[in-house]
């Protein structure tokens, strides 16, 4: 099923996950409509307050096309997607960064360069309640780290350069006016 994307200005996308002890059907259905709202919207991730819920999980589906760097090289042969994170921490992040352009489906038509740790070490619980741990670079780490922010109430734009932030100025109170509007009319 295809979920609606919470918007910038829902009060939603600043609260911080909660943890999840057990992996029940309602989890893995809610996974699964996740997986299947981002495929609709083309992202590359999801996280759970993007679809008005609170509990730590996040979804990530980086196309094998897309997973290169700028030699065509495969950057995570080894990470099969999607990858489906309950709980995910980090252990571990690169002290060199990357600048990328990132964007966000809770919101249209901001784009904008976000500063990362190039590689980042994360561990997570699966859907079956194992613990495993990756190790990730390019534009999955950049994702994951971008899902991660998500479920701690921390959205892309909080990471942009002050000039960049106020040049977005504009376009982000009339998407929080238009998130309004909408929750408003309860749609
Ligand atoms: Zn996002």
């Amino acid at each position: 099923m295809i979920l609606s994307v919470c918007t910038y200005g829902d009060p939603v996308l600043r609260e911080k996950s909660e943890p999840i002890d057990v992996i029940s059907d309602e989890l893995r259905a809610l996974a699964r409509d996740m997986l299947e709202t981002m495929y609709a919207e083309n992202g590359v991730g999801l996280a759970a307050q993007q679809v008005g819920k609170t509990m730590s999980l996040c979804v990530v589906d980086v196309p094998p096309d897309a997973d290169v760097d700028e030699e065509g090289l495969r950057e995570n042969p080894d990470v099969a997607m999607p990858l489906i994170l309950c709980n995910p921490k980090l252990v571990k992040a690169s002290e060199v960064t990357c600048s990328r352009e990132e964007g966000c489906l809770s919101f249209p038509g901001v784009y904008g360069n976000v500063i990362r740790p190039a590689r980042v070490t994360v561990s997570f619980m699966d859907l079956d309640g194992k613990v495993q741990e990756i190790d990730v670079q390019g534009l999955v780490a950049r994702a994951v780290q971008h899902e991660m922010d998500h479920l701690a109430g921390v959205v892309f734009v909080d990471r942009f350069s002050h000039v960049k932030k106020l040049a977005s100025s504009g376009k982000l109170k009339r998407l929080v006016r238009d998130t309004k509007e909408r929750m408003a009319q309860g749609s």
